[in-house]
């Protein structure tokens, strides 16, 4: 960003200078977010480093965190983490805060899928996907949050889906843990608002990322079908992510706490 778009303005009433756009910036600002080494949480990582931030990312396979980190440059760190593995997540924010800095922003991306009829759907297979997207992402908010609480500063946010918007078939397991997102974050949000810690989501629509391909590709049907209630008539991409978590993490979003944001080309209205 460069210093010549800058504009100054006072915030009405107070007299405080703020310029544009730098309430957007993320500078000085450490954010952590899991899953970043591929799709939509690698481009998050891209842009809240366009946006200023250093940026830790996690994952379980370390040559995909590696590739992500010398795409990313010096701003950019990562740790192989699993966040099942509940217990170890507390020792990941202590090594990050230690090694790296306090953490400012969280960002619970990581995230995995299964489709399948739900008749079909095991005890096991619908643990799995609410321990990754749903058991995990309380245990790092809270490991992150008693922090963040201490410093009263802070920005979480997680990554819910149009399957918590809308009944779509045959995502019971994925489509349950992302509607336990969506009450975390109202439950959290109340909680952690006088701390000024706030907490909100974003609800991704279709998005062309490994994850997407997986559950489209041998479906041209639902492909079909995801495309035409889509009122901007393509898929998104994943900085179109990125950059909603730019906004949510910065001090332009200094109000806004408790909400999901759809960013969805308009899906999640569409016919
Ligand atoms: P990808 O499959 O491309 O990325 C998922 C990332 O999560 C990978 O980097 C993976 O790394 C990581 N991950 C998975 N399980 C774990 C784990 N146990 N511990 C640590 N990291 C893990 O998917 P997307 O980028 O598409 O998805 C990102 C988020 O966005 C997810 O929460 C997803 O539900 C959500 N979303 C995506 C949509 C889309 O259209 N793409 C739509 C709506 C929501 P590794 O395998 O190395 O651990």
């Amino acid at each position: 960003m460069t210093s010549t778009n800058e504009k100054t303005a006072n915030e009405p009433g107070t007299g405080v200078q703020h310029s544009f756009p730098s309430v957007f910036s993320l500078e000085n600002k450490i954010a952590l977010i899991t899953g970043g080494g591929s799709g939509i949480g690698l481009d998050m990582a891209r842009c809240m480093i366009m946006a200023g931030a250093q940026v830790v990312i996690t994952g379980r396979r370390e040559a995909v965190l590696q590739e992500a980190k010398a795409s990313l440059g010096e701003k950019a760190f990562y740790f192989v983490n699993d966040v099942t593995d509940l217990h170890g997540l507390e020792g990941l924010v202590q090594d990050v805060e230690t090694q790296v800095g306090p953490i400012d922003i969280l960002v619970n991306n990581a995230g995995i899928n299964m489709k399948k009829p739900a008749l079909e759907v095991t005890d096991e297979e619908f643990s799995r996907i609410l321990q990754t997207n749903l058991h995990s992402v309380f245990s790092l908010t809270r490991a992150c949050a008693r922090n963040m609480v201490k410093r009263q500063s802070g920005s979480i946010i997680m990554i819910s889906s149009m399957a918590a918007y809308y009944g779509l078939d045959r995502v019971v397991a994925y489509g349950s843990s992302k509607s336990g997102i969506e009450g975390m974050v109202r439950l959290l949000a109340s909680e952690f608002s006088k701390f000024n810690v706030r907490v909100n989501a974003i609800a991704p629509g279709f998005i062309e990322t490994n994850m997407m391909k997986t559950a489209m590709s041998s479906d041209p049907n639902r492909m079909a079908k995801a495309l035409g209630r889509t009122p901007i008539g393509h898929f998104g991409k994943p900085e179109d992510i990125g950059w909603a978590a730019v906004f949510l993490a910065s001090e332009a979003a200094k109000f806004i706490t408790g909400i999901s944001m759809p960013v969805d080309g308009g899906n999640s209205t569409g016919f």
